[in-house]
């Protein structure tokens, strides 16, 4: 089942002016230079300058950078735009999460969410692709085919639309609501490695958003040639989708195991730069009932894992139509969480967050995707050719 680009309009895109809130400060230096706005000795001042009220007071308008002459505001405005992107949906979860469904482009859409109380105040969970290619069987997302990867300056629109939402500018030092970035939204972020360091470089600018490497965590599904150019470009904190502990059984939750067996997962994760037990790498491991959730399994993690600076994420499974699965029982995630935990584990269990409002792990989908789905159940035929699916 494929996302298809509405061609009509995308055959014929509008001169879009370049958005400088995406740019890196090399890139937003070079535009400036290139756009006549600064000389090239005086390039670096006059970046750090707009860099600021792009990225510390989020401004979405030049005429608020004050400080900045009114005839270089007016030539910054005729070659530049700092416009977002549109939020198309906003919804706001019992629990206090909140999902935006974000256009990008004409067919690009893409979800974000807010999720309070976790991390240090509060973590969002980005998006690096639309759709995905990797088709783990448990996974929403990957029931959507790729549309393509997101460009950094797409990703940090997706900071940056949640702090206009938060009402978190100027960069709050203390007392932020959100504190920490996840990639844990829709896609595969190591096939787009480039795009997603960049936007970490972005977000982690001092003079700017100001979020820590330390607080921004990448999780992948186990791509294990990128795992070292990761850490070694971005020095963020590592998460892998694990999910089992065995091969035979990984391959049939995460068909990308298939390519990079455990083994060579592992040894990629122990090579990771910076790994300590200050600086530990999270395992998630989805409780999916009957299938990876007996005591056996468990302490075959525990092998797994023996000797690595680990902690391990159990994720009760958010259920969605059509999927397959159910989720373990309670006591059942329980008695496996204990096996970990005596074995020396931190195992925290995962209380599912916003599922009322489909924002849980695993359930992003964009709403192009969707609504084609609820065109297809008008449709009769279409309908009696997919009588399982209800998204
Ligand atoms: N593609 C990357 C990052 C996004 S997925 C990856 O796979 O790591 C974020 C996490 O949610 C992953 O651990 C993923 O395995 C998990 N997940 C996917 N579908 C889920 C579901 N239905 N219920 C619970 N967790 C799910
Ligand atoms: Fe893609 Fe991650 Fe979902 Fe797998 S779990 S299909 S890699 S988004």
């Amino acid at each position: 089942m494929g996302v298809t680009l509405d061609l009509s309009r995308a055959a014929a895109p509008p001169l879009a002016k370049p958005n400088l809130c995406g740019m890196t400060r090399d890139e937003l230096r070079a535009a400036i230079v290139a756009a006549g706005i600064a000389r090239p000795e005086k390039a670096r001042m006059r970046a750090s300058q707009v860099w600021r009220w792009i990225h510390h007071y989020g401004v979405t308008d030049f005429d608020r950078m004050t400080d900045v002459a009114k005839e270089t505001r007016a030539a910054l405005a005729e070659a530049f735009t700092l416009a977002r992107p549109e939020v198309v949906e906003r919804q706001v979860s019992r629990d206090g999460t909140r999902k935006w469904l974000i256009r990008m482009a004409p067919g690009i859409e893409v979800e974000t969410v807010y999720i309070p109380d976790v991390g240090r105040a509060g973590a969002l969970c980005v998006s690096s692709q639309v759709g995905c290619t990797l088709n783990c069987t448990f996974c929403h997302t990957g029931t959507q085919s790729l549309v393509r990867n997101l460009t950094a300056g797409e990703i940090v629109a997706q900071v940056q639309t949640a702090r206009d939402d938060l009402g978190e500018w100027p960069s709050p030092k203390e007392d932020r609501r959100l504190s920490n970035v996840v990639f844990m939204g829709m896609g595969e972020p190591l096939y787009n490695l480039d795009n997603v360091a960049d936007a970490i470089d972005i977000i982690a600018d001092h003079e700017g958003i100001a979020i820590s490497r330390r607080r921004i965590t990448v999780s992948t599904s186990g791509v294990a040639p990128e795992i070292g150019p990761l850490g070694a470009r971005t020095q963020a904190m590592l998460a892998i989708s694990l999910h089992a502990a065995n091969d035979a059984l990984r391959e049939t939750l995460v068909p990308l195991n298939r390519k990079y067996p455990i083994a060579e997962l592992m040894a990629a994760v122990k090579a990771y730069p910076g790994l300590s037990n200050a600086k530990r790498v999270t395992f998630e491991y989805v409780m999916l009932k009957g299938v990876n959730d007996s005591p056996a399994d468990a302490k075959a993690l525990v092998k797994l894992l023996a000797g690595v600076p680990a902690k391990i994420n159990l994720i009760p499974f958010n259920p969605w139509p059509g999927s397959g699965y159910t989720c373990s029982e309670w006591p059942t995630i329980e008695a496996f969480a204990a096996i970990l935990n005596r074995a020396g584990y931190a195992s925290p269990i995962r209380t599912p967050r916003g599922r009322d409002i489909l924002a849980a792990c695993g359930q992003l989908k964009s709403e192009s995707e969707k609504l084609r789905a609820s065109a297809r159940r008008r449709t009769p035929d279409a309908a009696r050719l997919e009588p399982s699916r209800s998204d």
